[in-house]
């Protein structure tokens, strides 16, 4: 058998239910292999070795009992460090949480243990979810399996190198304007934005409330397919959950299945607004390579306007920073989480404790929040910004009238070299093709779309509210014929 930490979770599942492997070894090989690469790739900000063969052992027992299992039943996963996990440290890659352990778990993470899931630990992430190569943790970068000179991407990026190097069969994480997407592409692995509403936001450290969404990371179309089902759904605890009942993802997804067709006949716009200058040359060409390959499946390819991409990051750099202002205001050393204590007058324990327990790109956005927010200021940006985001919406309900998936690379840029981009500016512009679906609160998925000098390039496929089956279709059809998804990083042997 191949090493057990190459399986999809789903051949994984088969194997723990015909008791050809026990989870105590699934979940030992993955602690072997988090022990023999991560000094290198540093995923993970907390390994819960313990409590994962803990958890393995359990379902061991349910396994041999003939108790209730699901299909994630003793499969290892990784957690981005953003989801509160009960009495484990829950750290946001901050200082301000640094020793934060929450008094309960995410309704995400009480779905995956009720499901019984094994945790292999919390992932290393740009502090409160902010930015776009993982350089922002307050703790350590992560490196990009593939190149280990390299950013996995971000805010995402431990979830998505973890799986990339084969240290945990899928993961958790959150996008709030391309942090599961564009990390994902960056590490050649499947990353999906479910839409706004549709996965419970209770117990995930809030960095832009209306824009924020938790989705999975995983190798194959099916595993994604899965986690996702898993994690979907209402949720009394937050009421921006929607109540629509959660199809099922799998079904379409499997060949033998009556319902399946494969994508013949579905429509595919290309978003002419997407091919901005900037975008190096090896990723345009790959997936161009990659939209003739959907065409050739079947698919009907043609050109689609959505006139107001230009004016999407302006946008999120207002709504996300003025959320973010008014969210951030918790982190006062009064409530919770880090605290100057060193002096009797509170301006001054408010202002060290905040000086010490954010870090720069933290206080940059806070600073715009509140700006953008300030009366004399808040027609001009704020309401600008929201009148923009209305009309970014207009713009994919009008395309999804006449198509039922829209394709884009996911990134501008592959892998960019840790310390490369210094100017935040250029590093909000890594989100140009990611943050408008945010905005608009459409679902989204990112997948292994070829290579470009030897570096992953992402294939996006966009769909329409609540539409996670149909790119979950296009990204299984995808798969069917290429080979990039099998592709192991050549950094890590
Ligand atoms: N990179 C974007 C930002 O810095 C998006 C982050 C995210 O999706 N959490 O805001």
């Amino acid at each position: 058998m191949t090493e057990l930490y190459k399986l999809s979770i789903f051949e994984a599942g088969e194997l723990l239910r015909q008791r050809k492997i026990s989870s105590v070894e699934l979940t030992s090989a993955h602690l072997d292999r988090i022990r023999a690469v991560d000094d290198k790739v540093r995923a993970f900000t907390l390994v819960t070795d313990d409590l994962a063969l803990q958890q393995a052992v359990e379902a061991d027992r349910r396994f041999e009992s003939g108790a209730t299992v699901s299909p994630l039943t003793g499969i290892p996963l990784a957690i981005k460090d953003v989801i509160c996990t009960k009495d484990i440290t829950t750290t946001c890659g901050s200082r301000m949480l640094e020793h934060f352990k929450p008094p309960y778990d995410a309704t995400v993470m009480q779905r995956l243990n009720a499901a019984g899931v094994v945790m292999l630990g919390k992932t290393n992430m740009d502090e409160f979810a902010m930015g776009s190569s993982t350089e922002h943790s307050a703790f350590f970068p992560t490196h990009n399996p593939w190149d280990l000179e390299r950013a996995p991407g971000g805010s995402s990026g431990g979830s998505a190198a973890a799986v990339a190097a084969g240290m945990a069969m899928g993961a958790l994480g959150s996008d709030t304007g391309g942090s599961i997407r564009q990390p994902a592409s960056l590490c050649n692995v499947l990353g999906l934005k479910p839409t706004y509403g549709r996965v419970s936001r209770y117990g995930l450290v809030a960095f832009a409330s209306s824009l924020d969404q938790i989705g999975p990371f995983a190798r194959t179309a099916r595993d994604a397919a899965m986690l996702l089902q898993a994690i979907a759904g209402a949720d009394p605890l937050d009421s921006t959950s929607s109540a629509r009942p959660v199809p099922d993802y799998s079904a379409a997804l499997n060949g033998r299945s009556p319902i399946y067709r494969g994508i013949k006949g579905i429509r595919i716009g290309v978003p002419e607004e997407y091919w901005v200058e900037g975008t190096e040359p090896g990723v345009v060409e790959a997936v161009r390579a990659d939209i003739e390959l959907l065409r050739e499946l079947g698919a009907e390819v043609s050109d689609v306007s959505l006139p107001h991409t230009k004016y999407g990051i302006a946008a999120y750099y207002i709504i996300a920073p003025a959320e973010a202002s008014a969210n951030l205001a918790r982190y006062d050393g009064v409530k919770y989480g880090y605290s100057y204590r060193d002096t009797d007058d509170m301006w001054e324990a408010m202002e060290k404790t905040r000086q010490y327990g954010f870090g720069q790109e933290v206080r940059r956005r806070i600073m715009l929040g509140t700006y953008a927010l300030s009366s004399g200021y808040y027609d001009a940006y704020y309401k600008q910004a929201e009148k923009v985001r209305a009309l970014i919406t207009q713009d994919f309900d009008r395309a999804f009238e006449r198509f039922d998936v829209l394709v884009s690379p996911a990134s501008p840029k592959v892998a960019f070299r840790i310390g490369e981009i210094s100017d935040p500016y250029q590093m909000y512009l890594q989100d140009v093709f990611t943050i408008p679906a945010n905005l608009a609160g459409i679902c989204g998925i990112s997948i292994p779309g070829g290579f470009s000098d030897g570096l992953p390039v992402g294939l996006q496929l966009l769909g329409n509210i609540y539409a996670e089956d149909v790119i979950l279709r296009v990204a299984d059809a995808f798969e069917r014929v290429t080979d990039y998804h099998t592709r192991w990083p050549k950094a890590l042997p």
